[in-house]
């Protein structure tokens, strides 16, 4: 089998040059071919040697993720559905908004975590993404994106690691793809503008500090160790005060001076004021200073059979009112693409049923009639 050239950052894809006796800047080269301008073919890439170009079909290739379907929300939001293989999908969504346009990218299919308000945790795992595959994600948004709006310049301006799975569960994967967001040569995002949401594993907050720091969202969902152990499991084994920890020895590397905590508002279960107090005081004290932290309160998009409710709006302004009033600047996360399922946690694949999966896919990849796209969007890049 022939390489996938998307699995490879930049000093990968120098390392994979040598070895065909070509020089460093021919991978430049071809890594702003493939990721700048889009191209998945050789022949398109007329400034590299011809001799080249005649050779490099035979060793490599650039392959995309297969659609399975496109979906446009009414407010611009669309959602794509990738074939990742053997029955199971992933989603990938692109929000857009007047300053930013977002992709909110998948790392697993499925998720191992389990957590008792997602979707995805519901579904169980299935395996985790290869670089390519979540590179896929965001090559194909942009240049699809790009066409589309007939824009010559970038149209995704940040990314969110806050698809399917658990991206620092697929660590080896993750780096290399983040590496290409980066680099200047690849989308040349700025760190800040490119987050890695995690369930807490520990020791991988502390690897990612060393290897690519980018911005950091920990979705806490509770302030009790008793609490969250019964709706993030991983809790049971990184329990609040070393995530809290964790979260002390990132903030030098990381390229923001805090952390998001994420919550999502749960009816009758963490959206008492007293959750409220307990979780200002736990980010205020803990360790001493605190942790400085904004907090992001994400009403709770249901999904079948989770047995759980959003809080109702009242109480979810009351609980931000008590953290912003606390002095921890708190704000409720606007719910995008919900006619189209694209809200957090509702990103299910089509592994729901692992074993009519296969059968629903070759059903869709039939009628995968892909919507026409009537969003139009001027994307700008503020300078934040
Ligand atoms: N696994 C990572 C990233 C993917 S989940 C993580 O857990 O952080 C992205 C975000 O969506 C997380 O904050 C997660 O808690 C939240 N989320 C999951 N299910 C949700 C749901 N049904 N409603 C609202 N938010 C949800
Ligand atoms: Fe996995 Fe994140 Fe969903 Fe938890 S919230 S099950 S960690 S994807």
């Amino acid at each position: 089998m022939t390489a996938n050239l998307l699995d490879l950052d930049l000093e990968g894809l120098a390392a994979f040059c040598e070895q065909l006796g070509e020089k460093r800047f021919r991978a430049v080269q071809l890594f702003r071919w493939i990721h700048q301008k889009g191209a998945s073919r050789f022949d398109e890439m007329t400034d590299l040697a011809k001799s080249l170009r005649e050779k490099l079909p035979s060793v490599c290739h650039i392959t995309d993720l297969p659609v399975l379907s496109r979906q446009e929300s009414t407010d611009g939001t669309i959602k794509w559905l990738f074939d990742v293989g053997d029955g199971n999908a992933v989603e990938t969504v692109f929000i857009p908004e007047d300053d930013r346009g977002t992709l909110c990218i998948s790392s697993q299919a499925g998720c191992a975590v389990g957590c008792r308000f997602c979707s995805t945790g519901h579904q169980g795992f299935s395996r985790n993404l290869t670089t390519g595959e979540i590179l896929a994600q965001l090559w194909h948004a942009e240049h699809f994106l790009r066409k589309h709006l007939k824009s010559a310049d970038r149209v995704i301006t940040n990314v969110v690691m806050m698809g399917m799975g658990e991206p620092l569960q697929n660590y080896s994967a993750l780096v290399p793809a983040l590496r290409v967001m980066l680099d200047d040569h690849g989308y040349g995002l700025s760190r800040r503008r490119v987050t890695v949401s995690t369930s807490g594993v520990v020791p991988m907050i502390d690897r990612l500090a060393q290897d690519v720091p980018v911005a950091l969202a920990v979705s806490l969902h509770a302030p009790n160790d008793a609490l969250r152990d019964s709706l993030v499991p991983l809790n049971r084994k990184y329990p609040i005060a070393e995530l809290l920890d964790a979260c002390l020895r990132y903030l030098p590397a990381a390229p923001r001076d805090f952390i998001t905590f994420e919550y999502c508002m749960l009816e009758g279960v963490n959206d008492q004021p007293e959750h409220a107090q307990q979780l200002l005081k736990l980010v205020k004290t803990h360790g001493g200073r605190g942790v400085p932290c904004k907090i992001n309160l994400i009403p709770f998009n249901p999904f079948p059979d989770s047995g759980l409710k959003c809080s109702p709006r009242a109480v979810v302004l009351r609980f931000g009112q008590i953290l912003n009033e606390g002095g921890v600047v708190t704000t409720v996360r606007k719910t995008r693409g919900d006619d189209i399922d694209a809200a957090c946690g509702q990103l299910a694949g089509d592994v729901l049923d692992r074993t009519d999966a296969a059968r629903r896919l070759a059903e869709r990849r039939q009628d995968a009639a892909v919507q026409p796209i009537r969003f139009v969007h001027t994307a700008k890049d503020p300078q934040v």
